[in-house]
């Protein structure tokens, strides 16, 4: 069966447009573009036009690539201060003269959207999360709308990025699945995943997971988005026989890429309600 990433993400934005109206003030989420990569642009525009959708205020702020990391800093700060804004999310990567670790860590935890604060992240280790990041929540609403119970199942993440892999492994942890974080110097990575029960690859290796890994029953979660030569879009894992195998399994294009975006608005509604409870 097929994990439809589509419809759950414009589920989860129906039910947010739906909290929005009965608020008195929108929630804000201030997006920061530096300089003008491509498929930055695409994400940044995505974002802004998810915003509008379900009624957030949005604040699309482009900078120039010459930026210095004091300007952005600046920036940053300005917005932690701005109360029209609970959200705060700078597109990443940024030009290679900017540290992205210094700006991640200048966003207000409480405005940290992305989830990628020493502070989030130390929660989400701690089972006490606030701000989740985007794509690993977004697997976790995916495997919600299943019938599989995570508790005491084997799971296998391939991928150990600060943006995924790591953060996913925590996710299954604390939902009380026992799990297998997998890196580039895995050994025997097929033998490992023909154990799981719940695969999640995130590693950005165009269908390098084959269908014959995967153990019968399994669930298999595809976050890798690779563009291949002939311009079409294939996952990390070889969905075509990997989905003989699998009960429940997440296409790509179509699968984990929309619950980033709709978690993002999630995340954002979340600081809103901390904001205003203070
Ligand atoms: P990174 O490049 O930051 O990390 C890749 C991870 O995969 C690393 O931990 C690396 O290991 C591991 N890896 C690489 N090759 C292998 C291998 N052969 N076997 C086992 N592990 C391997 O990538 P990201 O986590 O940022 O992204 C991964 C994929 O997910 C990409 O395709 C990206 O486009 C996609 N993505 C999709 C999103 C969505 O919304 N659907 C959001 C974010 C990413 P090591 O640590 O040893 O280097």
């Amino acid at each position: 069966m097929i994990i439809d990433g589509k419809q759950i993400a414009k589920q989860l934005r129906v039910n947010i447009a739906k909290q929005v109206t009965k608020l008195d003030r929108k929630p804000g989420l201030a997006v920061i573009l530096v300089g003008d990569d491509p498929a930055s642009t695409v994400y940044v525009r995505n974002k802004d036009n998810a915003c509008k959708e379900v009624g957030f205020y949005s604040e699309k702020i482009n900078k120039p690539a010459n930026i210095t990391q004091a300007e952005l800093l600046s920036e940053v700060e300005r917005l932690n201060n701005d109360n029209k804004i609970d959200g705060i999310l700078v597109q990443l990567p940024l030009p290679s003269h900017l540290d992205a670790n210094q700006v991640t860590e200048a966003i207000s935890p409480n405005k940290d959207v992305d989830g990628f604060h020493s502070e989030n992240i130390g929660k989400l280790m701690q089972n006490k999360a606030f701000l989740r990041p985007c794509t690993p929540k977004g697997v976790m609403t995916m495997l919600a709308t299943t019938d599989i119970d995570l508790v005491g199942k084997d799971c296998v993440v391939v991928g150990a990025s600060n943006i995924v892999g790591r953060p996913m492994a925590m996710e299954l942890l604390n939902a009380g699945a026992t799990v297998t974080i997998c890196n580039s110097k895995t050994q025997n990575l097929s033998d490992k995943i023909k154990q799981a029960d719940v695969v999640v690859v995130a590693i950005g290796k165009p269908k390098m997971i084959q269908g014959d890994w995967i153990k019968q029953g399994a669930t298999v979660i595809d976050v890798g988005i690779n563009r291949l030569n002939d311009g079409s879009l294939s996952g990390d894992v070889d969905f075509d026989s990997a989905q003989d195998k699998a009960v429940w399994i997440t296409p790509v294009p179509g699968g984990v890429g929309p619950m980033t975006i709709a978690t993002l608005l999630e995340n954002t509604l979340t600081a809103y309600k901390a904001r205003e409870e203070k």
